[in-house]
């Protein structure tokens, strides 16, 4: 049975950069609205619609003067910060590709992704530089080719930088060279790149996700377009303001933070790290109406006292994505949003793979289980995991395909990877094979809700970030004295934790849990590490064609933290 969903509508098929601003020399439609501020230091570091334009117009110019053609790639390493949008506005407008990368990460993981983008330029907030160089150096990325960002607006009489052949201002062409800056739109925005977001997707490493133009768009307009059947959309969206502290390098803050809210001319305010105190405060401060989020930062907020004294009442957009919530934190959230304009918080589910929102929620219909209806547009079935039937019924779990406006075009170089994932049926339409477990609930009001019930994909999240156990199975055979290696996630007090299994390799005196915990520690970012632990083991369940055995270890995994 193919689920529709009830949202049949048409979707615009231009540039996102046109799409956020409106246009690229006419009027804008809030020019002079704070689009995009520094929550630490809303009166002097924020840049309106007129002035992230002209920036991002400035740098495109700067960019194609400095020979970076359509299409080349431009990896960016930062924290979140007003700089950030503007930056990837800027490389859209010059016709390029954006990738981002975790600002966590170490230089091996800057390294992979640099190689496999094949980047041509890196631009690198001050906290990331030595990581940066590390990376270049690795891939033998000239220095030249590496530029250092600033985290605030440029106030170009205080530090002219422009003549710092380093510094990203050396980019950015003069004021006069923006203004008369004109950007191309894409000849066909269905296939023009212009994101490659990482997923290690279903299997393997983490592989660039190809966004196009259009998929942001439609995401975006989908997303809108269930914000515009709340009757009172108009008020809500004059008195809106967005408080961001989900990773701009990541899908999940693009499709909101970075086109969503500001195509709706709403002012987004950004936290460059997570702080519980300072973010109930600043949600009081700038009467914060639409607040996304992932699950731990629900659970901080709904174990911590100050919560329920903090001032929510201007909130009536409340989102949790990217990794379960857990039915009692989704509880406990909403009985603090008794006061606030909806009462309650909404989980949605989505993908990189389908550019960021699948199964969400129109802000009329009470959201009391599950992910979700079907976005706008998009088509599902679910299957049978054993048999690989299709499942008809509502109530019976199966893995999840969806077919979506905006699912990617595929994965960046990677054919039969893509091939692996995404399928044509007879009427042309494309399908992606989730890896997620889900069932339609047997009663529904609205269109079909969906429930995610596990994951038949070997991907681990921790704290809403990915982690793909191949990745560090392959980190780990690195060290002599491991003869093979598997992690899969276990579930550590309601959160997953990676946990490998190795086998010594014989004849070599064999290492403690502690010296390989600390060993992979110092190589990945943070929630990589092997905080689930590590077993020594004889061999390593395989299939007869060598495949690792995953649920197995899952199972004997999930049996031994039980018992500890
Ligand atoms: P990412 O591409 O990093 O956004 O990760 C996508 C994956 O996160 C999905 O395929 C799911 O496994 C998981 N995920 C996202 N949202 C949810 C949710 N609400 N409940 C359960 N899992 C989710």
């Amino acid at each position: 049975m193919v689920i529709k969903s009830r949202f049949q509508i048409t979707f615009p098929n231009c540039s996102i950069q046109s799409w956020i601003l409106g246009s690229c020399s006419g009027p804008l439609p809030y020019p002079d609205n704070k689009a995009w501020v520094d929550a630490d230091d809303p009166e002097n570091n924020y840049v309106t619609y007129a002035s992230a334009r002209l920036l991002a117009k400035r740098l495109a110019a700067g960019l194609t003067a400095h020979g970076l053609q359509p299409g080349d790639r431009v990896l960016v390493i930062a924290g979140n910060s007003v700089i950030y949008p503007c930056v990837m506005l800027g490389i859209w407008m010059a016709g390029a590709v954006f990738t981002g990368a975790n600002p966590g990460y170490l230089a091996r993981e800057l390294a992979f992704q640099l190689r496999d983008s094949d980047a041509t330029m890196m631009l690198v907030a001050p906290e990331q530089w030595g990581v940066a160089l590390e990376a270049a150096n690795i891939v033998g990325m000239p220095v030249e080719n590496i530029y250092q960002l600033d985290n605030t607006v440029p106030d170009s009489k205080e530090d002219d930088h422009s003549h710092d052949p380093q510094h990203w201002l050396s980019l950015v062409a003069s004021e006069e060279k923006g203004q008369s800056y004109e950007w191309q739109e894409p000849a066909d925005p269905k296939s023009a790149i212009c994101a490659l977001n990482y997923s290690s997707g279903t299997t393997g490493l983490p592989k660039g996700v190809e966004v196009t133009h259009f998929n942001l768009v439609a995401n975006g307009h989908s997303t809108v377009a269930l914000h515009k059947l709340h009757p009172e959309y108009k008020q809500r969206t004059e008195r809106a303001a967005a408080l961001c502290i989900l990773p701009m390098f990541h899908a999940f803050c693009q499709g909101y933070y970075i086109s969503s809210f500001p195509h709706e001319g709403i002012p987004v305010y950004i936290m460059q790290r997570f702080d519980l105190l300072k973010m109930l405060r600043h949600i009081a401060t700038f009467r914060i109406t639409k607040f996304l989020a992932v699950p731990p930062i629900f659970v901080a907020m709904s174990k911590h006292p100050i919560a329920r004294k903090a001032d929510m009442s201007s909130l009536d957009m409340v989102g949790s994505g990217a990794a379960p919530l857990a039915e009692e934190t989704r509880k406990e959230v909403s009985n603090l949003l008794s006061s606030s304009g909806e009462k309650m918080i909404r989980e949605g589910w989505g993908m990189t793979e389908l550019t960021c929102t699948g199964l969400g929620w129109d802000p009329l219909t009470p959201a009391e289980v599950g992910v979700g209806e079907l976005m706008p547009g998009c088509m599902a079935k679910l299957f049978d995991l054993e048999t690989g039937k299709e499942i008809f019924e509502p109530g019976v779990p199966g893995e999840l395909y969806i077919s979506a406006p905006a699912l990617m075009l595929g994965y960046w170089r990677k054919p039969e990877a893509t091939r692996q994932v995404i399928s044509v049926d007879a009427d042309g339409n494309r399908w992606l094979r989730t890896g997620d477990i889900a069932y339609i609930t047997p009663k529904y009001s609205a269109g079909a809700i969906f429930r995610i019930v596990d994951r038949a994909k070997e991907l681990i999240k921790v704290r809403g970030f990915q982690v793909s156990p191949s990745e560090l199975d392959a980190l780990l055979l690195e060290r002599p004295d491991v003869a093979d290696a598997a992690v899969v996630g276990v579930s550590i007090n309601g959160e997953e934790a990676p946990r490998a299994y190795i086998v010594p390799m014989p004849g070599r005196p064999k290492p403690s849990e502690i010296e390989v915990q600390d060993w992979v520690k110092d190589r990945v970012v943070h929630y990589k590490r092997l905080r689930g632990g590590v077993v020594f083991v004889d061999a390593i369940p395989k299939n007869p064609a060598g495949k690792i055995l995953r649920k197995v270890l899952q199972e004997r995994a999930r049996i031994e933290v039980e018992k500890t």
